[in-house]
């Protein structure tokens, strides 16, 4: 059998393996052995998995030129349709669904030669911050068993993190991607609106969604933003822009010459660690020979309620195709055919998600469109136009992920608004549409991971994975593993 070009494995963040099978091994046995206590995943694929790599290695042996990914282990956010197993979305409602197709991301992870290991949990529908509104129970931080892993996309980090996985993919509304990068010490790109297919990404906040990957460092986010961007004709906001070779883009001497520090993002309400890891991380920028200019985005505290009226709206309508009839659990005995539908929804979903769904149907109603979701998507445009604006006097913006590290599972679950504020500082390039990594800058006293993040403008993802890769060279925190977990 040839071994895979070392090449194919240098993003990795497992140790290198000689084959697909090897690779994919090693991946069932690190689930195996850390995700009892973590509880990242809701399905493990093992016998797929083993057949897939097999088959990758049996083409090799063959002479077959090896895809970029070949025998890759990733793990996929369990909103992302998948033809094999199900696809939860980690609700009751969506408990047995079976996708007839598979998402746009998944088709070309797989012709790149990815293999898929596993679907990761989430909050309900993509709603939350903390992996705690899951149907199926939270998953744990790696980092401390005792703390959440963030949110939405909290399986995923956390199987990035525990290295179960070198590469996961998450989906990002408002943060759903970045803050649990942030969370648990783990590299995570929220693209540029329209530079990835939702074809597949069940719908929460549609002008919102987008989906992208997390690994241990910018090269691994960059080798699966490479095999997943583009255009798809089945989502007509995808985009015809061309997609750059981000692998090796990366190495390419560092661009950004200036680093806007959005005033607004270091105010009251940041955590002092927080804070103290970010500045640090921002003066490595300037050793680097980057410039640091202070600019203004004074609308950021518009983008909380901006971004729950316009994300609520949306996922009011999105959401109404799961009632019992068209798609998901239908209740056992309805009173009459009216409780068909709210029966089955009062059943299926859970508390978030119906918190959300009542905000959005209250912002879109007769007397109060104007008032809330008009209004809200005027401020949206100026949030955008003010985001443009900074871009002129900077290449790119650093600023903290999450205003706080990682807190305590149940700490924010009684208190939504408090839970709200964990993505105080990412809603921002989600209401833009401009791409936003976050990246590992340090660590609080007690061990918990702290995240960076920079922004860039409209398909700038290049740049901002330039950036993170330059940074990474200068730094050891993407290379930490959670303690017992080396
Ligand atoms: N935490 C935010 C929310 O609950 C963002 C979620 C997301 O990005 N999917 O809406």
């Amino acid at each position: 059998m040839t071994t895979p070009p070392a090449d194919n494995f240098k993003q990795w963040s497992i140790p290198p393996e000689s084959s697909a099978a090897q690779a994919i091994d090693a991946a069932l046995a690190r689930i195996g052995q850390h995700d009892s206590a973590v509880h990242a995943f809701l399905d493990v694929w093992s016998h797929d998995a083993r057949r897939r790599a097999a088959e990758i290695d049996a083409r090799r042996a063959h002479g077959d030129d090896a895809e970029p990914l070949a025998g890759m282990p990733i793990a996929v956010k369990d909103n992302i349709c998948t033809r094999n197993g199900r696809t939860t979305c980690a609700s009751r409602i969506l408990e047995n669904y079976r996708s007839p197709f598979d998402a746009h991301v998944i088709e070309r992870l797989e012709a790149a030669g990815a293999v898929i290991v596993g679907k990761t949990n989430l909050d309900e529908f993509a709603m939350g911050s903390s992996t705690e509104h899951s149907a199926f129970g939270p998953t744990r931080n790696p980092w401390n068993p005792a703390c959440v892993p963030g949110g939405s996309s909290g399986g995923s980090a956390a199987a990035v993190a525990a290295r179960m996985v070198p590469a996961a993919l998450g989906s990002d509304t408002g943060g759903s991607i970045r803050q649990p990068a942030a969370f648990c010490g783990v590299t995570g790109l929220k693209p540029t609106y329209g530079r990835v297919s939702r074809y597949g990404l069940v719908a929460f906040g549609s002008s919102l969604d987008q989906i992208g990957p997390l690994a241990a460092d910018a090269r691994g986010v960059a080798a699966i933003l490479r095999a997943i961007a583009g255009r798809d004709p089945r989502d007509s906001t995808s985009v015809e822009e061309p997609v750059p070779d981000y692998v090796a883009e990366l190495d390419k001497p560092l661009a950004p010459k200036r680093i806007g520090i959005p005033r607004e993002y270091f105010g009251a309400g940041l955590d002092g660690e927080v804070r103290a890891a970010v500045e640090e991380a921002v003066a490595v920028f300037e050793r680097l020979g980057a410039r640091r200019v202070e600019v203004s985005l004074p609308h950021t505290d518009d983008s909380l309620p901006v971004y729950y009226l316009i994300s609520s709206a949306e996922a009011s309508s999105n959401l109404a195709r799961f009632d019992g009839v068209h798609y998901g659990h239908r209740t056992a005995h309805p009173a009459d055919y009216i409780d068909v539908y709210s029966g089955s929804r009062e059943e299926g979903f859970g508390a978030e998600v119906k918190r959300r769904i009542m905000l959005g149907t209250y912002a879109l109603s007769s007397g109060y469109y104007d008032a809330y979701y008009l209004k809200a998507l005027k401020v949206r445009t100026l949030i955008r136009d003010e985001f443009l604006r900074a871009f002129e006097a900077c290449d790119l913006l650093a600023c903290p992920t999450s205003p706080f590290p990682p807190f305590r599972l149940g700490e924010r679950t009684e208190d939504p608004l408090s839970m709200y504020l964990a993505d105080a500082y990412t809603f921002g390039a989600n209401l833009a549409g401009v791409p936003a990594i976050s990246l590992p800058c340090g660590f609080t006293a007690s061990g918990l991971p702290i995240g960076l993040q920079l922004m860039g403008p409209h398909f700038s993802e290049a740049r901002l994975l330039r950036a993170a890769h330059a940074y990474q060279r200068e730094t050891d925190w993407h290379t930490r593993v959670p303690p017992g977990m080396a």
